[in-house]
């Protein structure tokens, strides 16, 4: 991570709801509050993951700090400062700072303009450099993400995937951000492949100190590009500590219970077995107290009636469990009277 340690991003108490329907398309059906209560900070050339199963709302979060989508209630502040959605001058500079790469770079690359089209029409857009200028500027950002000039006359379906995420990469990176969110950008390439653009994320890490929110459901990936992981759960975050603390000692039941269906690299190594019961419950109508509490193997009457908060369990490690710490690994040692 780099060495300047300085709060670039802050979200607090992030929520978002959504007014759903019925199955027949008839709305006030009750609200679906997608994400609830997340806070969180980044600073600059750190990498923090966002993990957990689809429709936790990890999504929902990363496009509440790109403004892609406004919050219910909370706050998201970059360099100390909230913006006004209101005003176009202020929103336009923010995006030119916070970029986004998607999981698919087929749908995300207009198959109609070629790469260098694709990364000038960023440079003009947000008026980086003059026009005489741009070639040049194409030509550079080709080169950051390891590809030669020729790609600038190629289109999308001419390129691989991992050629198409590379294009996807030096677009965002032709405005200059500060941030990236990269929401499963790696999730649809080979693993050879997803190890080369992990290894150039990292790379432009420490070149430009860029800091990476990365939502990804891979933990192998995420264990090997972050500097700090959180876990949510339903809308919320159960868990959240640096990243080798929490592979080592997950002290969520949810956590414990992800790792342990994750890969292992080393198939010597031994891992208690967890299984994950049932799907998520809905969102509509979370469980009482703790919404882990359906699954959990350790779920006892005071979970039901109380809902844990998320605490400091041991420094820089934090969980939303009523017994995380007690006992050995916690809660995965405890067995309930
Ligand atoms: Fe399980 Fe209870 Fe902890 Fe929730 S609070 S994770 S139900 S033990």
């Amino acid at each position: 991570m780099n060495d300047v340690a300085t709060n670039i991003l802050e979200v607090s108490d992030l929520c978002v709801d959504y007014a759903s329907t019925t199955s027949f398309g008839v709305t006030g059906a009750p609200s679906v509050r997608a994400v609830k209560g997340i806070s969180l900070t980044l600073q600059r050339g750190e990498t923090l993951s966002l993990v957990g199963e689809s429709g936790c709302g990890k999504s929902t979060t990363g496009r509440c700090i790109l403004y892609l989508q406004d919050p219910t209630a909370g706050t998201v502040t970059f360099r100390g400062q909230r913006i006004d959605p209101a005003n176009a001058a202020e929103m336009r500079e923010r995006r030119k700072q916070l970029q986004i790469i998607f999981q698919d770079p087929n749908s995300s690359l207009n198959p109609r303009m070629t790469a260098g089209q694709t990364i000038e029409e960023a440079l003009a857009f947000h008026k980086i450099v003059p026009k005489s200028e741009r070639s040049n500027r194409v030509r550079e950002l080709l080169e950051t993400v390891g590809l030669d000039d020729r790609f600038r006359n190629r289109f999308a379906n001419e390129d691989s995937g991992g050629q198409r995420q590379r294009i996807g990469i030096a677009r965002a990176l032709a405005v200059d951000p500060q941030i990236i969110v990269a929401d499963e950008a790696v999730s649809a390439l080979d693993v050879s492949v997803q190890a080369q653009i992990l290894q150039l994320l990292a790379r432009l890490r420490e070149e430009k100190g860029l800091a990476y929110l990365f939502i990804s459901h891979q933990l192998g990936v995420v264990r090997s590009i972050s500097d700090t992981v959180a876990v949510m759960y339903l809308g919320k975050i159960v868990e959240q500590a640096p990243t080798e603390r929490i592979f080592e000692r997950p002290l969520h039941p949810y956590t414990q219970a992800l790792m342990a269906a994750a890969p292992i690299a080393n198939p010597r190594a031994r891992r208690e077995r967890i299984i994950l019961t049932g799907d998520p419950p809905s969102p509509v109508n979370p469980p009482s107290g703790c919404r882990f509490r359906t699954r959990c193997r350790y779920a006892t009457e005071r979970c039901a009636a109380e809902e844990p908060l998320l605490r400091e369990i041991e420094p820089g490690h934090l969980a939303a469990c009523h017994y995380a710490g007690e006992v050995g690994l916690g809660p995965a040692d405890r067995r309930p009277e």
